[in-house]
């Protein structure tokens, strides 16, 4: 039998299902090396799946079973573009997958958007998920946030601002973000919608959610549902209508902290001198396209903290090609193309770097399965390089002085937060810096 080994570069969902493709091929027997910069595998399931959603999280039991194959290798701790480059790759693998998401966040481009206490989505997302990268800088001294976007992720910031510390003290958050969260001073937060609530992309379950909050009222202006026809509406538009409708129908209670929905409001301006102190909406109408047009009828949420949700975007990689303006890199049917058309031999992608920051974590799968069924055709025409080991990657790295995290050394990362949860009573605690991650992971490596 022919036998490929095969690179993937991140090790969130999107790469971790192309592996588990990869091997399970019967023509050529595929060794694969997941690379990621972090030390932890499960990209995104682990730093942006929100820490309160453990059924979401537990996605993990199936990707750890990908990461244990055989012929699986984790490589953490090793960065595309500063580790390894594409000659490196080339050099030792007979294809490559890049599967590195959309971890930068989008900008709106109104004034003020650079503030201090302008922030994207994204940041808060990392700093409460423990990522390494994050700088510890929320502190959440402010009474009012603005939320802007009418996505899941926003809902996700919203509920998590909203919670109590008896809501979130079970979580994996590290301690710094949980001492934060238990002495916030947010009360109001307003999440702006540009468009009416047919348009929304919350899902219906996160929606609902929401009701279950301690000590949050949900507030919502029935007037700002009633204002567009319900007719020809899909199924699950008609179900967050429904549950928009039995908010808007609940007068607030006296709860301590309030989520305010703002339907047709485009944000204009970040109002502040030297910090945000304002954030100016202005009222929409539809247009015949979908698109919103300003009404001139503008109000301003008194925030201090805003948040951009606005979506996701994805990073351009060295000797890459890439669209900037959809923020992905071109395929076809995950083959790598260049800016002729051309395919780029040996070069794939998959996930949000394929197709743009959308769907849930399973849709990665069928990305994934169409992505190597391209590397297997491909690979079954032209095998390319066979010669070079799994031996002779990590003694290139060693040489290059790159102290790659192998699958061990990640349990034994996994094992330390496992640990630092028991102390606190729960099931974990991460790990939220790299000298820690770094120390505990690399003890266990093999290369040296
Ligand atoms: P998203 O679903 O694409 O939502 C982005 C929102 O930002 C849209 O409402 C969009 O409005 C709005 N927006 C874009 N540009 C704007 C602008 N200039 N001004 C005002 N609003 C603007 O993105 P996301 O929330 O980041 O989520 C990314 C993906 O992750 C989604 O597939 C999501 O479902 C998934 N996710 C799932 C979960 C979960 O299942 N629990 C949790 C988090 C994320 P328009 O529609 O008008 O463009």
């Amino acid at each position: 039998m022919r036998s490929a080994r095969i690179a993937v570069i991140g090790s969130g969902p999107a790469g971790l299902f192309a592996a588990d493709e990869l091997v399970r091929q019967h023509d050529v027997d595929v060794e694969v090396d997941i690379i990621d910069r972090v030390p932890a595998p499960y990209g995104l399931v682990r730093y942006g799946v929100a820490p309160d959603h453990p059924r979401i999280k537990s996605v993990i039991g199936s990707l750890q079973r990908i990461l244990e194959h055989p012929k699986v290798r984790f490589l953490g701790n090793v960065e595309f573009g500063t580790d390894i480059d594409r000659s490196f790759l080339d050099e030792h693998y007979n294809a490559t997958i890049y599967a590195t998401g959309a971890s930068r966040d989008r900008s709106i481009g109104i004034a003020g958007e650079e503030l201090p206490g302008s922030r994207s989505a994204t940041a808060f997302v990392s700093w409460y998920s423990g990522h390494p990268d994050s700088p510890n800088d929320f502190h959440l001294r402010e009474d009012t946030v603005a939320v802007i976007g009418a996505g899941n992720v926003a809902l996700d910031v919203a509920r998590i601002l909203a919670k109590t510390p008896a809501e979130l003290d079970s979580t994996d958050m590290p301690p710094h973000v949980l001492d934060t969260l238990r002495d916030s001073r947010v009360r109001d937060i307003h999440v702006i919608c540009r468009r009416g609530p047919e348009f929304a992309k919350f899902t219906t379950k996160e929606l609902r959610e929401l009701r279950n909050l301690t000590d949050a009222d949900i507030i919502v202006d029935p007037a700002e549902l009633t204002s567009s026809t319900r007719e020809g509406l899909d199924r699950a538009t008609l179900a967050n209508l429904a549950v928009l409708d039995e908010f808007a129908s609940q007068p607030p209670t006296g709860r301590t902290r309030r989520i305010h929905f703002h339907f047709w409001r485009n944000p204009v301006e970040i109002k502040g001198c030297e910090h945000v102190e304002g954030l100016r909406i202005e009222r929409t109408g539809l247009l015949q396209d979908g698109t919103v047009h300003g009404t001139g009828d503008i109000d301003t949420v008194p925030a201090q903290l805003v948040l951009r949700s606005v979506g996701y975007r994805s990073v351009p990689l060295d000797d890459l090609p890439f669209d900037s303006a959809r923020g992905v890199i071109p395929n076809q049917l995950g083959r790598v193309v260049d800016s002729d058309g051309h395919v780029v031999p040996t070069q794939y992608v998959t996930g949000w770097l394929k197709r743009g920051p959308s769907g849930v974590i399973g849709t990665n799968r069928i990305d994934s399965v169409e992505t190597v069924t391209s590397v297997m055709e491909d690979l079954v025409s032209n095998p390319g390089n066979t010669s070079v080991s799994a031996d002779a990657v990590a003694a290139a790295l060693h040489t290059r002085g790159v102290k790659a995290i192998e699958y061990d050394g990640w349990l034994r990362i996994n094992d330390e937060e496992i640990e630092r949860g028991q102390v606190a009573g729960k099931d974990r605690t991460k790990i939220p810096d790299w000298e820690n991650l770094r120390r505990v992971g690399i003890e266990t490596l093999t290369s040296e």
